[in-house]
């Protein structure tokens, strides 16, 4: 049995399922769940996406699909699943996750901060900012954690009360006066949005509740994450064009 997040599903056929799951001990992985429409007792509304299940697996060989036998929900999240703003945020963390870890990898530090995530999602009130530093945190478990406190262009610290712009070739904060003249992008950052984006890594995620920054500062934090996101992916991410209409950001 594995324990796994469902990302998504699909019908296959008349009677059968394809899952795309990311499992703690086997990371990425698409499945076929056998007779998943009619067999209620083995499937019955267990692979909902965005639930923590415990999987019954039977990996076979030369074939990329496994087969799921039997699924048994942990945490379905019925908060998230009915609330548009939380499936944007958990449509956009998995994408993210899904897109920077290849098939079969597993890493189960990234998997228990998603569980974390699901968990503080479906039981409180969407918060902007912590989403924000959650993101921040989610990119440093992927290997792309952007940074507030050294310029990537001269590798010195960036003062506090100074404003910055955030680099995307360099993956972080950097001096106004160090931004090179090809970057045309202009990503913003005032001092009080570094600050509170460098407090913010800096203490543990609930204490994180007691930080406040304003909306202007919010949006400078937003739009450089999601430019960062999109830079390097490559390519346009669907669930943050979604998450972005859905603010009107
Ligand atoms: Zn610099």
């Amino acid at each position: 049995m594995t324990r796994s997040i469902i990302l998504k599903k699909q019908d296959r056929g008349e009677a059968d399922e394809l899952v795309v799951f990311l499992s703690r001990d086997l990371g990425w992985l698409t499945g076929v769940a056998k007779n998943a429409k009619r067999s209620r007792i083995r499937f019955g509304g267990h692979l909902e996406p965005f639930s923590v299940v415990d999987l019954t697996l039977r990996l076979r060989r030369k074939d990329e699909l496994v087969w799921i036998d039997e699924a048994q929900v942990v945490g379905g999240f019925l908060n998230i699943r009915c609330d548009l703003a939380k499936v944007a945020r958990t449509a956009y963390f998995l994408e993210l996750a899904s897109v920077f870890v290849p098939e079969g990898h597993p890493d189960t530090d990234l998997f228990d901060f998603l569980v974390e995530f699901l968990y503080t999602l479906d039981t409180s009130t969407p918060n902007p900012l912590l989403f924000i530093l959650d993101e921040i945190r989610l990119l440093g478990r992927l290997g792309y954690a952007p940074r507030f406190d050294i310029c990537p262009e001269c590798s010195n610290p960036l003062e506090p009360g100074t404003a910055a712009n955030f680099s995307l070739s360099g993956g972080g904060a950097c001096h106004l006066s160090c931004v090179s003249s090809q970057s045309s992008e202009n990503l913003f950052l005032s001092p009080s949005a570094l600050a509170v984006a460098r407090r913010g890594l800096a203490m543990d995620r609930e204490s994180g509740n007691r930080l406040r920054l304003n909306k202007t500062g919010q949006g400078e934090l937003r739009r450089a994450l999601s430019a960062f996101a999109r830079y390097l992916r490559g390519a346009e991410i669907n669930s943050l064009l979604f998450l972005e209409k859905l603010y009107g950001q």
